[in-house]
Order: C-alpha cells, then structure tokens, then sequence
C-alpha cells in the first residue's frame, strides 16, 4: 500500500508542467575558470527557458534541473544567481543578473520546484524492504522520491532544493545531501560548519519573497 500523493507534491508537479521565460545577463565558464569569471565583465544577453526540468539558454544549451545541477546562490537584493550545471564541456558555473524581483523568484523558485523528484509508490521501504501496513507507516524522501519507513528516515535540512524546513530524507540522501552541500561550500569558499548555520537564502526566512513563493507555490 503507497501513500496517497498530498497536495505539496501536486503542485511541485504542476511546477514542472509550466513554461517560464525572462531575459537575463549571463556570464559563465568552466568551474576551474570561477574565479576569473567572478571579474570577468563579459556579460551577455539571453534568453532563459525552463520547461519539463530543463533550462534551455538560447534555445541553443540545455541543462538538466537534476541534482547535478546546484544552486550555489542566490541574492534577492541584487536579484542575481549563480549556479553550477552538467554542460558538453564539463563542470560549468553560470552568474546571471535578472532585470526585476519578479523574474528573479519566478525563475528561481522554477528551477527548485523543478530540481524536487517525482514521488514513487511501492508497497514497500526501498531501504529495508519491509511491507508498509497501519504500523510501519508509508513516507517519502523528499531527494529522492522513493518510499521509505521511519526507522530508514531522518529529518534533515534541504537547502538543495528550495526547502525552508527541515525535510524528511531516506538514509542513503542524508549522505548524498551532506556530499553535496560540502560541495556547494567548497565551491562558496566557505566553511562547512559556518554555513550550514545558514542556509542558501541571502535573507532571513521572514524577509525573503522567495521563501515564501517556494511555500506557497
Ligand atoms: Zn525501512
Ligand atoms: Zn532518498
């Protein structure tokens, strides 16, 4: 028996389903380049796409809003984000500058609703392969869609993916989630420990039209 999918999960799929568009200035290159880049003044106009979990640039580079993809910030103030994608090169670092707050959430919230899984039913814990009933409770991990039980679950924060609180995770994502944000730290050049205290939001959770666009999207 699989859990009926709530009504979070329906409009994250929903999400998925819509096709979000702005103009946007871009400048990217190769990760072992980002510190040039960060310099660099040779921004460029585009045009960005997101539709089905992709992220079209120009309609000429596709980029898959899969867990390779990350966020690695955002401002909302300067409404500029910075992300790092799978592209034909390599390991590639994207800045892009929005021109309004609107297509700064619009298209962020996009990518992190889109980045979320799509829930898997099964009647049973892919961690420990026990059959769910009234006792061992039905539940999802929020990285990687299976089904899993409460003794294989934790709860963890999920930056990753646009969550503002913590989030239930199957046990193998719990490490899977910790690889990543070490990454995503190396990457800031900060201080695991430091950061985590944080979370990728530039702005307190009350203050951040983006927060609350994730929540209510
Ligand atoms: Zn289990
Ligand atoms: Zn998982």
């Amino acid at each position: 028996m699989g859990s009926k999918i709530p009504r979070e999960q329906v409009r994250t799929e929903k999400v998925k389903m819509q096709y979000f568009q702005a103009k946007i200035q871009i400048k990217s290159g190769l990760l072992q380049d980002s510190q040039s880049l960060l310099y660099s003044k040779d921004w460029k106009i585009s045009l960005l796409e997101i539709y089905l979990c992709t992220l079209y640039l120009d309609k000429t580079e596709e980029l898959n809003l899969n867990n390779d993809f990350l966020i690695i910030s955002n401002n909302q103030p300067l409404h500029e984000l910075i992300f790092l994608a799978k592209s034909k090169e390599g390991l590639k670092i994207y800045m892009l500058k929005f021109d309004s707050n609107k297509n700064f959430i619009k298209i962020t919230a996009g990518i992190f609703l889109s980045k979320r899984p799509s829930w898997i039913l099964s009647p049973v814990c892919h961690i420990c392969s026990q059959e769910f009933d009234m006792i061992k409770r039905c539940h999802h991990c929020r990285y990687c869609g299976k089904n899993i039980c409460a003794s294989c679950s934790k709860f963890c924060r999920l930056d990753l993916l646009g969550y503002i609180n913590v989030q239930r995770l199957c046990v193998k994502c719990v490490t899977r989630v910790g690889d990543r944000m070490k990454f995503v730290c190396e990457i800031r050049n900060e201080d695991m420990s430091e950061s985590m205290l944080e979370n990728l939001y530039d702005l307190p959770y009350n203050q951040s039209v983006l927060a609350s666009t994730l929540e209510t999207m």
